[in-house]
């Protein structure tokens, strides 16, 4: 029995996407890339980096992300940085429920991360555990160039995923994991 062999169901030639769809896709994901609106969740050491990563030696407008909303419902791109309270945790959720689709998550440093150096009763050990990351930035603080590669690699997905990923079945079951419909 050998299980290397994987099964193939799809016709020869088959994309999956039609190719309008498949175009309008890449341009659609190539203007959403360029411009992020990010919503800055900033509770301690970790948002003072992201003070510099805006200013003009950094710059992070350079990627099209300058336009901060401080309003769950005009941003497409979370960015939770600093230690979260356990206290803090249900505010943090309901601030990402309240994001419209598509939305995104980058925890900023190691606090956001995974608790960080504060591995006690009152803090959260990792913001993915109340709701779902897509991009993790290591550091205590990180310096504004990691910050700036994070939103790249968000950049980078929010470029290659289809427009209808929101909608897939892999997405909604991730989001039932962490009781959100
Ligand atoms: Fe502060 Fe370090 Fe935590 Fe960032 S990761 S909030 S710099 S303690």
């Amino acid at each position: 029995h050998n299980t290397n062999i994987k099964v193939v169901d799809m016709p020869e030639g088959y994309q999956g996407e039609g190719f309008m769809t498949m175009q309008l896709s890449k341009v659609i994901g190539l203007a959403r890339k360029n411009s992020i609106w990010p919503l800055p969740f900033a509770t301690s050491c970790c948002g003072i980096e992201f003070m510099a990563t805006m200013g003009s030696t950094y710059d992070l407008s350079r990627f099209g992300s300058e336009r901060l909303a401080f309003t769950p419902r005009q941003c497409d791109l979370l960015m939770v940085m600093g230690t979260i309270s356990k206290k803090m945790a249900p505010v943090l959720r309901q601030v990402y429920i309240q994001m419209a689709e598509p939305r995104w998550v980058v925890a900023v440093g190691a606090c956001a991360s995974s608790g960080g150096i504060f591995d006690t009763y009152s803090v959260l050990q990792g913001i993915d555990q109340v709701i779902p990351v897509d991009v993790y930035v290591p550091g205590c603080p990180p310096r504004p160039e990691a910050i700036i590669d994070g939103v790249l690699r968000i950049q980078d997905l929010v470029e290659s995923e289809s427009i209808r990923r929101r909608n897939s079945p892999e997405y909604q079951e991730l989001l039932t994991s962490y009781g959100i419909s």
